[in-house]
């Protein structure tokens, strides 16, 4: 679904990611583990669109990814739930929701139906369908903001530290929704310092650390490796 090659990322004359090559494929959820500025953010950046590659090359669905705006991105069926919630804090859950579709065609036509999925994962978005936005727990924004990204109807949900901030009950339960995406045919890329919970959801992982990658396995792998449980799990 999503192959990165040889990719180098750099802000101005810093570079801040290192020759990455990794692959998420149809149907797999993958994570993306590291610590504070390993760059996460910034490679999920240049993948959306929003920082252009010194090198390397992305490639989506086949084509390659380069020279599209973000929202051509959108489009193509890759959706962001980014760091910063960027909700609408005065309108409603509702109207949050439907923004989520406003800027892709196929999207606009299945409005009512993406709803039913969205409801679906997250019941509590039903609940509170006229409440604002800005007026909701932070649990609950965070699964606004998935549930907005679904209603673009992506192929591929990219997370960047959906457990920011959130107590460790509602980390279990919002990773859970995130299996249940997964098995409605959404890939999933996970960025996560939460390694302990990341690898509970996720099928495969990469770690990344100083902008390059160190590891790359599948989860039962990563979580008996040595390095992972004493840089990440506290083992
Ligand atoms: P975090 O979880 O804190 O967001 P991260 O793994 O996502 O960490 P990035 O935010 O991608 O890491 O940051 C990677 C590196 O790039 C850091 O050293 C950071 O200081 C630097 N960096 C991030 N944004 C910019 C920017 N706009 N200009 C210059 N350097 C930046």
């Amino acid at each position: 679904m999503l192959e990165i090659k040889n990719l180098d990322l750099k802000y101005g004359r810093i570079q801040v990611i290192w020759d990455l090559t990794m692959s998420i494929y149809n149907n797999e959820a993958v994570g993306i583990f590291g610590p504070n500025g390993a760059g996460k953010t910034t490679l999920i950046s240049s993948i959306v669109g929003l920082i252009k590659p010194e090198k390397g090359e992305l490639i989506f669905k086949g084509n390659s990814l380069s020279g599209f705006k973000t929202h051509e991105i959108i489009r193509k069926g890759i959706s962001l739930v980014p760091q910063e919630r960027e909700l609408f804090p005065f309108m409603t859950v509702e109207e949050n929701l439907k923004l989520g579709a406003a800027y892709v065609p196929n999207a606009r036509n299945r409005i009512s139906e993406n709803l039913d999925f969205v409801f679906e994962i997250f019941p509590i978005l039903k609940e509170r369908i006229h409440q604002l936005a800005g007026t909701m727990s932070g649990g609950q924004q965070r699964m606004l903001a998935i549930g907005r990204a679904l209603m673009a109807n992506p192929k591929l949900l990219i997370l960047d530290e959906p457990s920011l901030g959130l107590q460790p009950s509602l980390v279990i339960e919002l990773f859970q929704k995130l299996v249940e995406i997964k098995k409605s045919g959404v890939s999933i890329m996970l960025a996560e310092q939460n390694v302990k919970q990341g690898l509970k959801v996720i099928d495969r992982g990469y770690v990344l650390e100083n902008g390059k990658i160190v590891m790359e396995d599948v989860g039962k792998n990563l979580a008996n490796s040595p390095h992972i449980q004493k840089s990440y799990l506290g083992v």
